[in-house]
């Protein structure tokens, strides 16, 4: 597997800015039958920006397309993805893709092609981008229930209000000392949010 990953650094990457393969759709749509061959592509605005073949064969199937690295020379690929069912509660199959990559053999329902060869998302070690907005939707979340208890206007940028009226004062601080905790975490994460976005702007400036 030479030039796997090789030029690119992953890590901080989001599964979303990859194209990926999902087995569940591919089953749903009866693809996954031996002997079966057919077109994927993925659109951008309805417009086709990617296509591979597959060729489905017993126990596993054959990904065919080519691949280029920025200006390089175009490279046929074609290599074969093993595949394994596991049965379902209520009967029938599920049907799972087992990572290509030499080492890795993981069982897993999507492969994403970050460099060269589709893999699973350890290998690219991608983040789920659900995952990565958690904690600060999470914080944003119980900041508004907070600003709800205390009848202020919902948003942590909207301006603090006064103590809503018979409510403890010891009540109201504790509230307060929790709903700046969520705030600021709701705060460090959009500043990490902007500065990926502004590494992102630069990088593709300093590609021109
Ligand atoms: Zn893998």
């Amino acid at each position: 597997m030479g030039g796997f990953g090789s030029g690119r650094k992953f890590g901080a990457d989001c599964t979303d800015d990859y194209r990926s393969i999902d087995v569940r759709r591919w089953q749903r749509a009866g693809y996954l039958v031996p002997g079966q061959y057919f077109n994927w592509q993925w659109s951008i605005n309805g417009e086709k920006v990617a296509t591979i073949s597959v060729k489905v064969e017993a126990e596993q199937l054959r990904l065919i397309y080519s691949y280029r690295r920025n200006s390089d020379d175009w490279e046929n690929l074609n290599y074969p993805v093993r595949l394994q069912t596991s049965s379902c509660n209520y009967g029938g199959v599920r049907y799972w893709f087992i990572c290509p990559i030499v080492g890795c053999g993981r069982q897993v329902a999507l492969l994403y092609l970050g460099d060269k060869y589709f893999a699973c998302r350890h290998c690219y070690k991608l983040a789920y981008r659900s995952q990565r907005e958690t904690v600060d939707d999470r914080a944003s979340r119980r900041a508004n229930k907070i600003r709800d208890k205390l009848n202020w206007q919902l948003g942590i940028l909207n301006l603090p209000g006064l103590k809503p009226k018979g409510m403890h004062w010891k009540t109201y601080y504790r509230l307060l000392a929790k709903h700046d905790n969520y705030s600021k975490q709701v705060l460090l994460g959009l500043a990490a949010k902007i500065e990926i976005m502004t590494n992102r702007l630069s990088a593709l400036r300093n590609q021109k």
